[in-house]
């Protein structure tokens, strides 16, 4: 199959704005595309080599873009540098260079297979040459591409192909192409990818052996899968109740979430909330944890927190994310920041899955399966059916360094529930007990210029939250309190990945920022209620037409949520269910901003 034929495609999607039409061409790709090829194409249409947990990056920046491009449109660089100052899109610039050449021969079309195995070869170049390497490849393929082909090409390598399709939309395309389309369909689609987190392969399977073949699919050492999420309550009461009275308490940890999976041989791969790698910044819990798991293979989920090797006491979050992203000190820094993996759960046991078992099981088996020592431990639990225990257990867990409890189902339905949000485990955090305002993720998309002691810097950043139903960041408030000097210092570099010239097309705001971003960074903030405006697009509608949610006097808590992605930031859903519940509390704090 042509890559002329794919961009066609994408072309297409990119001037498409309703749902079902998006679905149908994706439709229509799908069900033409040689089974073999499917996997590649719905990599490259997300904008991935394979699936994200593989860590495959293809080491290409802007700079060595823009070389491959004036090296195969035979231009210098400066040609290049002045039209991307005008087009604002190197995509662009590739496609309006490759128009206004002349060929003496015609191009031998570039397949879709040379393109991927093409840009496998660039992501998979190293040592000293790797550079002169990834520029000879890139400037071959474009070379060969005609002019929409040079577009997306560019796009894809830096990591912007502004299609726009997500993975919920890819499911519901590959349910139409492969199945009756219907919602049963999707759903059992959608359960064999929270389980393995890898559409390419998905589709493949579904192309070869149909929907049926997806029900076998199970968890496998190696392979993450999607975690399962807590709701919120505002009280202990509520949460108990929810539970029907009876329930298993764990302290929260203040840490980062991971999933181990301990192959049989005893080797380890550590997976973080995103799905990403991470066993190069833990290497205590890869030797720990083959001595301290008895049932092999086995996953175990977990939450990383940093403790003090002298008192045992677990140290605030922030200590850890010294760790995140390092690759040289580590030695140092694993014996002055010692961590401990608190596991709280186990999805696989020995060769049994044990995601379709009732949390108590699964605990059980936990318990069973893992002989605890310094680094590894099992989250402290303790059941309870009276709400007197439960308040002391909290007051304990605050006591011992936890930001609060999980609340969490004992009922026969209590399985692991892959890449769900549900009330079979409940958050509750100190926060709500003292009746502060609970804390948002929200992802940057745009700032805003500093006036007096912060001139000539960013003074304060527009947030938003993500919509899923609309695939949209909806802008929630705008921050500037919060920051020290440091952490505002820092900004620009944190942000400078994501920065964009124009409004991107999924953020939704009624405020025009100096600067927009593409949604990447989450921030955490702390405001002190949710109130109606109409600038902000927060589930716009839902309560007063013409007015979406903001956080009122919203400050930075400090913490950068890098383990979160832009779309695990807060929902829409959650901030109407918070400005619901603290209406009930509050007739007063429904007023308008
Ligand atoms: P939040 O990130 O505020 O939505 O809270 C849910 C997170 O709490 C999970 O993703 C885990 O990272 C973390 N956590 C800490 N302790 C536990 C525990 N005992 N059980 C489940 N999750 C926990």
């Amino acid at each position: 199959m042509l890559y002329r034929n794919l961009v066609a495609v994408y072309e297409q999607l990119e001037g498409t704005r309703q749902h079902s039409d998006v679905r149908q061409l994706l439709t229509e790709l799908f069900r033409s595309a040689p089974t073999n090829l499917l996997p590649s194409i719905l990599y490259l249409s997300q904008g991935l080599l394979r699936p994200e947990f593989e860590g495959v990056e293809l080491g290409v920046g802007g700079a060595l873009a823009r070389k491959a491009v004036a090296q195969s449109a035979g231009v210098d660089d400066h040609q290049v540098h002045r039209e991307v100052s005008v087009s604002g899109d190197l995509g662009i610039t590739a496609e309006r260079l490759r128009s206004g050449q002349r060929r003496l021969e015609p191009l031998e079309p570039l397949e879709i297979e040379e393109v991927y195995a093409g840009l496998m070869a660039i992501a998979a170049a190293r040592g000293s040459g790797a550079q002169e390497e990834r520029l000879r490849r890139l400037t071959g393929l474009l070379a060969r591409a005609g002019p929409v082909e040079a577009r997306y090409l560019i796009r894809f390598v830096l990591g912007s192909l502004r299609i726009g399709i997500r993975e919920m939309t890819l499911i519901d395309a590959l349910a139409h192409a492969f199945g009756d389309g219907s919602k049963a369909a999707r759903a059992r689609i959608e359960r064999a990818f929270n389980l393995c987190s890898d559409l390419g392969w998905i589709a493949e399977e579904l192309s070869r052996h149909g929907l049926d073949a997806l029900d076998a699919v199970t968890i496998q050492v190696g392979r993450p899968i999607r975690p399962m999420l807590a709701e919120r309550a505002r009280s202990l009461s509520e949460a108990l109740h929810r539970m029907h009275g009876t329930a298993a308490l764990e302290f929260k940890y203040d840490g980062l979430r991971v999933q181990a999976h301990v192959a049989r041989d005893g080797s380890v791969r550590l997976f973080s909330r995103r799905l990403e790698r991470i066993e190069a910044q833990f290497p205590d819990l890869v030797d720990a944890l083959p001595a301290a798991v008895r049932h092999r293979p086995a996953v175990l989920e977990g939450e990383c927190v940093p403790i003090d090797p002298d008192t045992d006491e677990i140290r605030p979050f922030q200590e850890i994310s010294r760790r995140r992203g390092r690759i040289y000190d580590l030695d140092r820094l694993r014996s002055e920041v010692p961590v401990c993996f608190f596991l709280f759960d186990l999805l696989l046991d020995g060769t049994e899955p044990t995601l379709d078992r009732p949390f108590p099981e699964r605990r059980e088996r936990l318990e069973a399966a893992v002989t605890p020592g310094p680094s590894v431990r099992l989250a402290r639990q303790l059941r309870v059916d009276s709400a007197e225990p439960a308040r002391d257990f909290f007051d304990l867990a605050l006591a011992e360094g936890a930001e609060g409890i999980m609340v969490k189902s004992l009922a026969p339905e209590s399985t692991y529930r892959a890449g769900a949000r549900g009330f079979w485990w409940i958050k509750y955090k100190k926060e709500y007990a003292e009746g502060l305002s609970d804390s948002l993720d929200g992802v940057v998309v745009g700032a805003f210029h500093g006036r007096g002691r912060r001139a000539g810097r960013f003074g304060a950043f527009l947030l938003a939250c993500y919509n899923p139903e609309r695939d949209a960041f909806e802008s929630f408030c705008k921050v500037g309190t919060g920051f020290d000097d440091a952490a505002l210092a820092e900004m620009p570099r944190r942000l400078e990945p994501w920065a964009s010239d124009a409004r991107p097309a999924k953020v939704d705001t009624g405020l025009e920022p100096d600067r927009w971003f593409r949604p990447g960074l989450v921030l955490e903030v702390r405001g002190a209620e949710l109130t109606l405006s109409p600038v902000h697009r927060a589930d716009f509608g839902a309560i007063r037409p013409g007015s979406g949610f903001a956080l009122r006097f919203p400050r930075f808590t400090g913490r950068i949520r890098e383990e979160k992605a832009p779309t695990d930031a807060t929902s829409s859903g959650e901030l109407r269910r918070m400005y619901r519940q603290q209406v009930r509390q509050s007739p007063a704090a429904s007023g308008p901003a």
